[in-house]
This record gives C-alpha cells, sequence and structure tokens, in this order.
C-alpha cells in the first residue's frame, strides 16, 4: 500500500509503504471526506505539519492532487487552523533543530 509522504515546508517527500517511517503522528480525519492525512514531523525541516496519505492506485497527477491538499493544511493553506498547528506541535514536538 503506497503513501505518500511529504512536507510542504522543505519540499522533502517520498513514497513508501509504511504507514509512518517512524514516530508518532496525528490523524486528521478530513471531516470524512477523501483519504485521510498523518501529519507527522519531519525529520529533516522539522515541520510538524508534514503529511502522509495513501495514495494507492492513484497516478502522478493523483499524488500531485495529495501533494497540493497537504499543502492547504500548511501554514498560508486554504486549511490551515493555528490550534491544530499547536495540537501537532504539543503531540509531536517543538519545530526547532536539535
Ligand atoms: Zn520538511
Amino acid at each position: 500500500m503506497p503513501r505518500l509522504f511529504y512536507c510542504p515546508k522543505c519540499g522533502d517527500k517520498n513514497i513508501d509503504g509504511y504507514r509512518l517511517r517512524r514516530g508518532r503522528f496525528v490523524g486528521h480525519p478530513r471531516d470524512g471526506w477523501g483519504r485521510p492525512i498523518s501529519f507527522y514531523r519531519c525529520e529533516k525541516c522539522g515541520n510538524v505539519l508534514a503529511g502522509s496519505m495513501d495514495v494507492t492506485d492513484w497516478d502522478e497527477r493523483g499524488i500531485d492532487y495529495a501533494s497540493s491538499i497537504i499543502r492547504g493544511y500548511n501554514e498560508g493553506g486554504t486549511y490551515y487552523y493555528k490550534p491544530f498547528h499547536d495540537y501537532c506541535l504539543e503531540h509531536l514536538g517543538s519545530e526547532e533543530k536539535k
């Protein structure tokens, strides 16, 4: 089951079969519409709004679509919601680099 892992902040993008590579995540049901996103802390830049989505049966255009949805939940995006960002920070850790 291929999953997209995408961080809009630094552009890190991978597709692999793991639910999540490692660590914790915050699930987001997207109000039951579309495929859910799991937010995780980007290993490269620390962004806690990096997102992962199941992209089974999706071609490149589908993956671009998934990326744009994840981008929408990041700062400046259509679905960005500060309290959710704070919730992710609380659960996934600080965005400061170590
Ligand atoms: Zn990143």
